[in-house]
C-alpha cells in the first residue's frame, strides 16, 4: 500500500519575529537507516507509523527531506552553564521541523536531533554520534513510562554519516517530541540584549502553550513565572523519587513546558548517595543527585531576573513580584516531595514524624549502600509483614540498619486503616521494579554501536515501557550491577 508521511504542521514559533530563529537546512544523510520507530507515539501525534516506516518516512527523518508545511529552523537561546552565563547558545544540532497539531488539538514541536550545522554551531559539527541518540532515546521513554514529564521520541535513525569524536563513531538522528522548546534560556536571550519587545512576544507565545490561564490572571506574567516555578518544583521531585540525576542542568536544559529535556550523561542511581554524580564533565559535583532542587531554584531565579522588565512598571515593584513567585518553589518542591515519599513507603495519612522517619530511611540507606529502587520495591512486600524483610536486610551492608528502621515503619504503618493488600499495590504503583540502570544501557549501547545488534536497545525500551509491572524473564533488568560492571561515568 502506498501511504505518504504527512504532518499536520501548524508552526506558530516561526510567525514570531525572525530574530527568534535561524533558518538552517539538515545535511544530507548519505545511508539513512531506520533503527526505531515509535509507533505507538506517531498514533498518539496523529502520524501514520506505517507511512513514516517506508523509505519516504525515513527520509523525512533522517532530514533527507523536508515534508509539505516544515519550518526548518535552529532556535536562538542562551544559558548559564555550570553557572556561567553565555549569551549565544541557541540550536547547534538541532532543528525545528515543526509543530504538529495533533488529533486532541494540542500542539508538539517535532525536532531533528543531529542533523548537521546550523548558524548556532560554533565550532560544532551539528551531528550526533549514535550513542547518544539512542541513550536519550532509552532514558526518555523510561521517564515517560515512569509517569515524569519529558520530551519523548518518535525515531532515531542511523544517518550512515561517520561522526567525529574522541574516535570515530556512526552518526544517527533523533526525532524528538516536546510541548516546546522554549527554555529558560531562550528569555535570558532577550533579555541580554535588552530586546524587551521579543521577551514580551515570548512570554505571550509561552503562555499561549503552556499556561492559557495565567493569560487571565491579574498579573499574567507573574502568574507565567509561578506556573513555570511550580511545574519545576514538581518535575524535580519526581526526579528525586526516582534516582533520576539530570546531569546538566543548565538552564538552556530547563524547559517552561516543566518536561524534563536534554538527555545527556543523565543517569538513575543505584546505591543511594545524595552526592551521587555520573556526568564526566561535572568535576565538582555542581549538579549531583541531592543538589537537584537547589539548582532548579537557582535556574527558576535566572528565569525570573530574565522576565524582570515584565513584572512591574518599576524595579522594587518588579523584584517583588519575582520574590513572590520564587517562594512558590520551596513549599511546592517540599509538598510534592514528602507526598511522593510517604506514597513510597505505603503511608496514606500525614503524622507529624513522616518526615523523620523517610529521612531515617535515607541515611540508613546511604550509610549501608542501599540500592534505591530495590528498596523501595521490596519495602511494598515487606509491608505486607516480616516474611518480606529478607529481601530488603540483604540490600543493607548492615542487616540490622533495616530492622532497626523497619520496627517504627511498622508501628506507624498500624496507625492507619489501609489494608494490607491495597497498601502493597498503591507502593507497587509509585516504586519501579525497573529502571534504565547504567550498565544495562551501556550494554545495549555498545552492542548497537560495535556490532550493530539492536536487540539489546530494543529489550530494554520492552523492559522500561512497563516499569511498575513484575514481568518474568527481565530479572536482569531489576539488579544493580555487579562490582565489576558498574558504571561510574556517563559521557554525553
Ligand atoms: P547541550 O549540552 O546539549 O545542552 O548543548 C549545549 C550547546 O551546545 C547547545 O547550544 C547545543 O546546540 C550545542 N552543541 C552541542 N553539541 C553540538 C554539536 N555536536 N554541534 C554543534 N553544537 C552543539
Ligand atoms: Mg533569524
Ligand atoms: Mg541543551
Amino acid at each position: 500500500q502506498d501511504r505518504t508521511a504527512r504532518f499536520r504542521f501548524d508552526n506558530s514559533y516561526t510567525r514570531l519575529p525572525e530574530r527568534f530563529y535561524a533558518a538552517a537546512s539538515p545535511a544530507p544523510a548519505s545511508e539513512p537507516r531506520l533503527i526505531r520507530l515509535n509507533s505507538a507515539l506517531a498514533e498518539q501525534l496523529g502520524l501514520d507509523p506505517a507511512a513514516l516506516a517506508q523509505p519516504e518516512g525515513v527520509q523525512v527523518l533522517a532530514g533527507n527531506s523536508m515534508p509539505e508545511g516544515a519550518a526548518s529552523v535552529a532556535l536562538a537561546y542562551a544559558g548559564h552553564q555550570f553557572g556561567q552565563f553565555v549569551p549565544q547558545l541557541g540550536d547547534g544540532r538541532a532543528l525545528l521541523l515543526g509543530e504538529v497539531v495533533d488529533p486532541e488539538g494540542r500542539r508538539w514541536d517535532l525536532q531533528l536531533k543531529g542533523s548537521g550545522p546550523t548558524p548556532f554551531s560554533r565550532r560544532g559539527d551539528g551531528r550526533a554520534a549514535m550513542g547518544p541518540v539512542l541513550r536519550e532515546y532509552m532514558i526518555s521513554e523510561a521517564m515517560a513510562a515512569l509517569g515524569v514529564p519529558t520530551t519523548r521520541a518518535l525515531a532515531a535513525v542511523a544517518t550512515g554519516e561517520a561522526v567525529m569524536r574522541e574516535r570515530v563513531l556512526p552518526g544517527a538522528v533523533l526525532t524528538r517530541v516536546a510541548a516546546s522548546h522554549i527554555r529558560v534560556g531562550t528569555f535570558q536571550y532577550f533579555a541580554a540584549r535588552r530586546d524587551l519587545e521579543a521577551l514580551r512576544l515570548l512570554a505571550d507565545h509561552a503562555m499561549a502553550r503552556h499556561d492559557p490561564a495565567a493569560a487571565q490572571a491579574e498579573k499574567p506574567y507573574q502568574a507565567l513565572l509561578t506556573g513555570v516555578v511550580q511545574r519545576q518544583a514538581e518535575l524535580v521531585a519526581r526526579w528525586l523519587h526516582l534516582g533520576f540525576v539530570h546531569g546538566v542542568m543548565n538552564t538552556d536544559n530547563t524547559s517552561i513546558s516543566g518536561e524534563t529535556i536534554d538527555y545527556g550523561p543523565c543517569a538513575f542511581m543505584e546505591a543511594y548517595d545524595p552526592a551521587t554524580v555520573f556526568s564526566s564533565i561535572d568535576h565538582t559535583g555542581r549538579y549531583a543527585y541531592g543538589n537537584q532542587p537547589r539548582i532548579m531554584h537557582w535556574n527558576l531565579a535566572r528565569l525570573a531576573e530574565a522576565m524582570l522588565p515584565l513584572l512591574g512598571e518599576d524595579e522594587d515593584t518588579a523584584l517583588a513580584a519575582a520574590h513572590e513567585a520564587l517562594n512558590h518553589f520551596g513549599p511546592r518542591f517540599e509538598a510534592a516531595w514528602l507526598g511522593g515519599m510517604r506514597r513510597k513507603i505505603g503511608l496514606f495519612t500525614q503524622e507529624d514524624g513522616d518526615a523523620a522517619l523517610i529521612q531515617s530511611l535515607l541515611d540508613a540507606m546511604a550509610a549501608n549502600g542501599a540500592d534505591f529502587t530495590l528498596t523501595f520495591r521490596h519495602l511494598a512486600d515487606a509491608a505486607l509483614g516480616p516474611q518480606g524483610d529478607a529481601a530488603l536486610r540483604v540490600l543493607f551492608q548492615d542487616p540490622a540498619a533495616y530492622d532497626a528502621w523497619a520496627q517504627p515503619w511498622r508501628q506507624r504503618l498500624e496507625r492507619e486503616g489501609e489494608s494490607p493488600a491495597a497498601r502493597r499495590d498503591a507502593m507497587r504503583a509509585v516504586n519501579p521494579a525497573i529502571i534504565p540502570r547504567n550498565h544495562m544501557v551501556e550494554a545495549a549501547l555498545e552492542a548497537a554501536m560495535e556490532r550493530q545488534d539492536f536487540a539489546p536497545f530494543e529489550a530494554m525500551l520492552d523492559a522500561t515501557s512497563r516499569p511498575y509491572d513484575d514481568r518474568s524473564g527481565l530479572e536482569r533488568y531489576t539488579v544493580p550491577a555487579q562490582a565489576e560492571e558498574r558504571v561510574l561515568q556517563t559521557f554525553c
